[in-house]
């Protein structure tokens, strides 16, 4: 299929899940879990490891190269500790420590590099964990573009909390947090050469710690997944295919700013193909979905909703509701989208 290495490979999508099925997988597979654990057997948020009676820690690693390293919202340095927060944390985990390691560009400014460590602490701070270790090195110039920020963070959680992708089922309802695509449509008009004063929205990053926290005290629910690369139709997608079962979508019901869909448009791009960086997928029993949205309205998520159901139907199938009345299926997405995106 390809003789090396494509953009498309990093994209997030069909082709990245090839690389790791064929490549990543087939090396690893029987080294892919800890016993009584989750790993590269599941491909969820974070790895699972239990570590005593009913407990788990949580442990997952990003590499961050989004372009620009500046961008409205955040910049590569609060992502990373964002980004990596939110995978624990849509794990049903209390993310507690970080590990970053920075390699930089030689000739990289250093008032530069003193900003992204700044945000990288700010965002340390409000979520209460501790940057405990990393790494640092440096390349010639030319030979990596400016810097590449990888964190690693972990996190506890206990057995009922614990949000596993195995457990979405038929009959579960999806709620998204908020509106979709702020991130990637952000990034992708940047690298179109819009200027950031320009644009008429801004990244969502932010961290989905407080959201999480706040519907495991409902109840009811199974899944959580930050719609990172991908966006919503790869969650969607990873939610059908992990189960074996059909999940539908209603487009009316997907929260989305006018001002994305238009820009989307455009450049002829899927906005259900783009990045969130603080934007939920939640799959929830029917008979709590109700207080889940409510309790989320009433902690900061005003948009929150609920866009469609799990059913027992084709396996692994996303079916996508149109406003006008018809059923399309929602591929997961392929190519080369937004490179760099996050
Ligand atoms: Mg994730």
């Amino acid at each position: 299929m390809f003789e090396s290495i494509t953009l498309a490979h990093g994209g997030g999508g069909r082709e990245t899940s090839w690389i790791i099925e064929n490549f990543i997988l087939k090396h690893f597979k029987d080294y892919s879990s800890i016993r009584g654990g989750y790993g590269l057997d599941l491909l969820d948020d974070s790895a699972v490891i239990p570590i005593g009676r009913d407990e788990y820690m949580l442990f997952t690693i990003d590499s961050y190269t989004v372009n620009p390293i500046f961008f409205p919202g955040g910049d590569i340095g609060s992502l990373a500790i964002i980004g990596s927060i939110n995978d624990v944390a849509v794990m049903g985990g209390e993310p507690k420590a970080i590990v970053s390691s920075l390699v930089v560009e030689e000739g990289f400014p250093l008032r530069e590099l003193d900003k992204i460590l700044y945000s990288m602490r700010e965002a340390i701070k409000r979520e209460n964990v501790a940057l405990i270790g990393g790494d640092f090195k440096v390349m010639s110039k030319g030979q990596i573009d400016k810097l590449v920020v990888t964190t690693a963070c972990i996190g506890f959680t206990k057995k009922e909390d614990l949000l596993v992708i195995k457990k979405v089922r038929e009959g579960d309802k999806l709620v998204v947090t908020g509106p979709i695509g702020l991130h990637g449509a952000t990034i992708l008009a940047l690298q179109s050469g819009v200027k950031p004063e320009e644009l008429p929205f801004k990244s969502d990053l932010s961290p989905l710690t407080k959201a999480i926290k706040s519907i495991l005290r409902v109840g009811g629910v199974h899944k959580a997944r930050d719609l990172t690369r991908g966006g919503l139709s790869m969650g969607l997608n990873d939610f059908a295919r992990s189960n074996g079962l059909t999940v539908v979508v209603y487009e009316d019901k997907i929260p989305v700013d006018r001002e994305v869909i238009e820009f989307t448009e455009m450049l002829g791009v899927n906005v259900y193909d783009l990045a969130c960086e603080g934007t939920a997928l939640i799959s929830v029993e029917e008979d709590s979905v109700e207080e889940v949205v409510s309790v989320l309205r009433e902690n900061g998520y005003p948009r929150a909703s609920i866009i469609g159901e799990v059913r027992r139907g084709k396996p692994g199938y996303v079916l996508l509701k149109t406003r006008t009345g018809g059923f399309r299926i929602l591929e997961p997405p392929s190519g080369e989208i937004v490179p760099r995106i996050c």
